[in-house]
C-alpha cells in the first residue's frame, strides 16, 4: 500500500505563465489546494531565500515559483503572508535582493515577522523539545514551504524538510550547528522541527537546481521539474532520486520515516505527473555519501578531523570581508585572521572547527569550499 503521493510536473522555463499553469497543474493533481487550506485561514509560505540573490543564480526558490504559489492561495481565499530567515542579513533586505518583495507586493502579500520569535515546546520531539519559532509562523494557522533543490555539504541534499530551519529566527540558528554538531543530531533536530510545524503542503523548485558547491556557492543545473507533496520525506527521496542520490546518505529521511513525518522508500511513494524517469540526471554533481558521524570528545574531534571534508578558502576569490569570521557559530572561532594581517584571507584552526560549514554556506563570492579528507575519501567511496 503507497502512503504518500509525490507529483512531478516537467516545466522548462521560467516564464511566468507556464509556471503558474503548471503550479496549478501540480496543486490539482495532488488533490487541489482546498486540501490543504480553508479560506479565512492564516497561511504563511516559505519560499528558500538564504540571503538573497539574483535569480538566475539558482540560490533561492524562483520567485514565479513564490508568485504561483501565491496566487494559487490568494484565490482559495486564504490570509497569506511570507518571510524567511536566513543566516545572514535582515530578512526585508534578503527578500528585496532576490525578487520576493517586489512579486508580494504585486500579490498584496504582507511580510510576516521572521526576525523575531518565541520558544515552543515540542512534546513529542525526537530529539528537540523546544525552538524559538519566527513570529509570523507562530501567528499563522499554517505554512507552506516552497523549498530549492540545492546540493549541501552537511546534509547532502537541501529540499523540502531543511527549508523550514529559516523559521527559526537570526543567529539562534548558529546555535544548533554547536549544540548539535553531528549531522545526525543536526538532521534529527530538522525532523523535529517540521512536526512542530507541520507545513500543510510542501513544493520544490527544481526547475533549475544548484549542484557542486552548494548551497550557494554552486553552479545552476536544469533539472526542468516541479515537485508537490505533502509528505517532505517522500518529496525529498524523489528528489534524490532525480540527482541519482540514495536517499539514506540524507541524514533527515530515517529520523523523518522514525517520527512519522513521511516515507523515503520508494515502494510507499505514489508517483503521479510527468515521468520520474524523464528528469533522472546521474551527472549531478553531489556528495554521494553519507556524513561521518562525529560528535564532541578528543577521540570524535581527532575523527571529524580526518573523516570530514574541510572548508577551505580560494585565496584569489576572497574579498576579505569578513563574514565566515562573523557566522562562524564557535568560541573561539574555527576561522579567523590568525596571522594577525587582515589584507589576507583569513585561516582556519580545524581542531575547533564542527564542520558545520555555516562559513561555506555563507561566503558571498562563493570562495569557500569543501575539501575531502583522504582518510574521509578511502572510507566512503
Ligand atoms: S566570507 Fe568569503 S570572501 Fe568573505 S572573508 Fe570569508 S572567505 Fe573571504
Ligand atoms: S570554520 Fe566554518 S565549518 Fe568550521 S565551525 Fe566555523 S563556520 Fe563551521
Amino acid at each position: 500500500m503507497k502512503s504518500s503521493k509525490v507529483v512531478l510536473i516537467r516545466c522548462d522555463t521560467y516564464d511566468r505563465e507556464r509556471v503558474n499553469e503548471a503550479v496549478r497543474e501540480g496543486m490539482s493533481l495532488l488533490g487541489g489546494v482546498g486540501q490543504f487550506v480553508q479560506a479565512g485561514e492564516k497561511i504563511v509560505l516559505k519560499p528558500n531565500v538564504l540571503i538573497g540573490s539574483n535569480p538566475e543564480k539558482c540560490v533561492c526558490t524562483h520567485p514565479f515559483v513564490f508568485r504561483a504559489a501565491g496566487t494559487v492561495l490568494k484565490e482559495a481565499g486564504v490570509e497569506l503572508s511570507y518571510g524567511d530567515s536566513s543566516g545572514f542579513g535582515g530578512c526585508q533586505t534578503n527578500m528585496k535582493r532576490g525578487g520576493f518583495k517586489q512579486v508580494a507586493d504585486e500579490l498584496g502579500i504582507r511580510m510576516a515577522d521572521f526576525n523575531k520569535g518565541k520558544s515552543v515546546a515540542h512534546d513529542k520531539a525526537l530529539l528537540n523539545t523546544s525552538f524559538v519559532l519566527a513570529n509570523g509562523v507562530i501567528e499563522a494557522d499554517g505554512l507552506v514551504s516552497v523549498s530549492k533543490l540545492k546540493s549541501h555539504g552537511l546534509t547532502r541534499l537541501t529540499g523540502a524538510i531543511k527549508n523550514q530551519f529559516g523559521c527559526i529566527p537570526g543567529i539562534r540558528k548558529g546555535q544548533f550547528h554547536i549544540k548539535m554538531a553531528d549531522p545526525y543530531e543536526f538532521a534529527t533536530m530538522l525532523v523535529d522541527l517540521n512536526t512542530l510545524i507541520r507545513p500543510r503542503l510542501y513544493m520544490m523548485d527544481a526547475i533549475m537546481a544548484m549542484e557542486g558547491n552548494g548551497p550557494r556557492s554552486g553552479k545552476p543545473k536544469k533539472l526542468g521539474v516541479l515537485l508537490f507533496s505533502s509528505d517532505p520525506v517522500a518529496l525529498d527521496a524523489i528528489a534524490c532520486k532525480i540527482i541519482d542520490l540514495d536517499p539514506a546518505y540524507v541524514p533527515t529521511s530515517e529520523p523523518g520515516e522514525r517520527a512519522g513525518l513521511g516515507t523515503y522508500h520508494y515502494p510507499n511513494i505514489e508517483l503521479i505527473g510527468d515521468k520520474l524517469e524523464s528528469f533522472i540526471d546521474k551527472s549531478f554533481e553531489v556528495l554521494r555519501k553519507p556524513p561521518a558521524s562525529v560528535t564532541g570528545g578528543p577521540v570524535r574531534t581527532l575523527l571529524k578531523n580526518q573523516l570530514c571534508p574541510k572548508p577551505v578558502i580560494d585565496a584569489t576569490k576572497c574579498t576579505r570581508c569578513g563574514i565566515c569570521v562573523k557566522q562562524c557559530p564557535v568560541e573561539p572561532k574555527a576561522v579567523n585572521w590568525y596571522t594577525g594581517d587582515e589584507s589576507m584571507p583569513p585561516t582556519y584552526q580545524y581542531d575547533l572547527c564542527i564542520r558545520c560549514y555555516c562559513c561555506q554556506e555563507l561566503c558571498p563570492e562563493g570562495a569557500i569550499s569543501l575539501k575531502e579528507t583522504l582518510l574521509g575519501r578511502a572510507i566512503f567511496r
